[in-house]
């Protein structure tokens, strides 16, 4: 009997570890599989930071989750000792009637949080390294900023450890089972078994629940960072993360950018949010740079970021795994109680890992939880 765990996690990537730690914080046995090694750069958790905000233009039903994941992202730092979050602000820029503009106004309305609202002269005025057009409006989050994304991961799951979880890395799993009483996970280190399962596969999400043909699409994302001699970017002259919501031209689709003050003071991150090529197997995604990502970065640059060099110095490729309405899945398997899943975080989630790794540890061990996430059922997509 002493070989069964309570909770086995499957992935232990942005959400596995955090659901890993939450689990192990409660005196569970829990043992963490993951294909690679801890905080690696193949999946969706790396390239040195994301983005966190609480005014969330994508709809006003995450902003309880986030005054959660929030507190829960200051007590990782007091139990580790460090820092993870920075509080530089966030600054959208976008036409009135756009997603991120109109969005971020109704959630911060809803949820009486504090944003600004500025014109994009007021904003140009105040950071002087962006150019933004002249019919934009801006919103400005000044409780907004960016978490370190692989501290984060590494993070989590050392206090794991700390906490008693055990870890299996590079040891992909080929097939999982469940019954009423137990569920059997087979790497190609072989089977282990326990009372359930936490399954947060990331882009693999589909393959190792293919019983549930769910509708996810892998887009692969490519990011760079770009080289400055301006000291307007740096993070210690007040300048935040920052969102552009760009108008298609001709009655096309808009397309958003995004990126970080510069944190070693030389170069800072941009990466496009919109777009993004299907991935067939995330196993063999192309990580070289092509010319067609380099070219909308370096027009979005030249055009909203003048003082910095528009051909990039260094770039990444990392995963979105997407879902039909954008909108992440947390919830149990319809077929299993016992199984817990946590997918299609679309592009926006690692904000939210910290708050949502608990409620997946909710889920697994009390078949509940009392964060707010029905909206997030799987049966919507079904
Ligand atoms: C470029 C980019 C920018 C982003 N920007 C932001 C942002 O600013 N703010 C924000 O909140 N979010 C952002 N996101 C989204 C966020 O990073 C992701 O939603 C989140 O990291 C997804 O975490 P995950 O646990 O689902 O995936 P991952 O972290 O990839 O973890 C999945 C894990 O499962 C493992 N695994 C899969 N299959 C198996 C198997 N068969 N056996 C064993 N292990 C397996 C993988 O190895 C991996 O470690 C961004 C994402 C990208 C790619």
């Amino acid at each position: 009997m002493s070989d069964i765990f309570d909770v086995i996690v499957l992935g232990t990537g942005g959400f596995g570890c955090s659901a890993l730690y939450h689990l192990a914080r409660r005196g569970l046995k829990v043992l963490g599989v993951d294909r690679f090694g801890a905080a690696h750069d193949r999946g969706s958790s790396h390239g040195e930071t994301r983005i966190i905000r609480k005014a969330y233009f994508e709809h006003p039903d995450y902003v309880p989750l986030l005054l959660r994941a929030y507190d829960l992202w200051g007590e990782l730092e007091a139990e580790s000792h460090q820092q993870l979050f920075w509080q530089c602000g966030l600054m959208l820029a976008g036409l009135p009637e756009s997603e991120a503009i109109s969005g971020a106004r109704l959630s911060a309305k809803q949820h009486t949080l504090n944003v600004e609202n500025l014109t994009a002269t007021e904003a140009s005025h105040r950071w002087p390294g962006f150019r933004i057009p002249d019919d934009f409006d801006v919103v400005f989050e000044p409780e907004a900023g960016f978490l370190k994304v692989e501290a984060c991961v590494q993070t989590h799951l050392d206090l794991a450890i700390a906490h008693g979880a055990r870890l299996q890395l590079n040891a992909p799993v080929v097939s999982w089972s469940a019954s009423d009483r137990e569920v059997r996970v087979q790497t190609i280190n072989g089977e282990f078994v326990a009372k359930s399962l936490v399954i947060t596969a990331g882009a693999w999400s589909a393959s190792v629940m293919a019983d549930l043909n769910l509708p996810l699409q892998v887009l692969r994302k490519p990011l760079f960072w770009h080289q400055t001699s301006s000291t307007e970017y740096n993070l210690g002259s007040g300048m935040p993360t920052f969102y552009f919501e760009m108008p298609g031209n001709n009655g096309g689709e808009a397309r958003s950018f995004y990126g970080f003050p510069s944190i070693d003071n030389t170069t800072l991150k941009v990466a496009e949010h919109s777009g993004g090529d299907t991935v067939s197997d995330p196993l063999f995604v192309d990580r070289e740079c092509r010319k067609e990502d380099s070219q909308p970065i370096a027009q979005f640059v030249q055009s909203c970021l003048p003082k910095l060099n528009p051909q990039a110095s260094r770039q990444a490729v990392c995963l979105y795994t997407v879902t039909p309405d954008r909108h992440f899945v947390v919830d149990r398997h319809p077929q299993h109680p016992n199984v817990v899943i946590g997918c299609g975080f679309s592009g926006h989630g690692f904000k939210f890992t910290s708050v949502l790794g608990e409620a997946l540890a909710d889920l697994a061990t009390d078949g509940h939880t009392k964060q707010p996430i029905g909206f997030l059922r799987l049966s919507r997509l079904q």
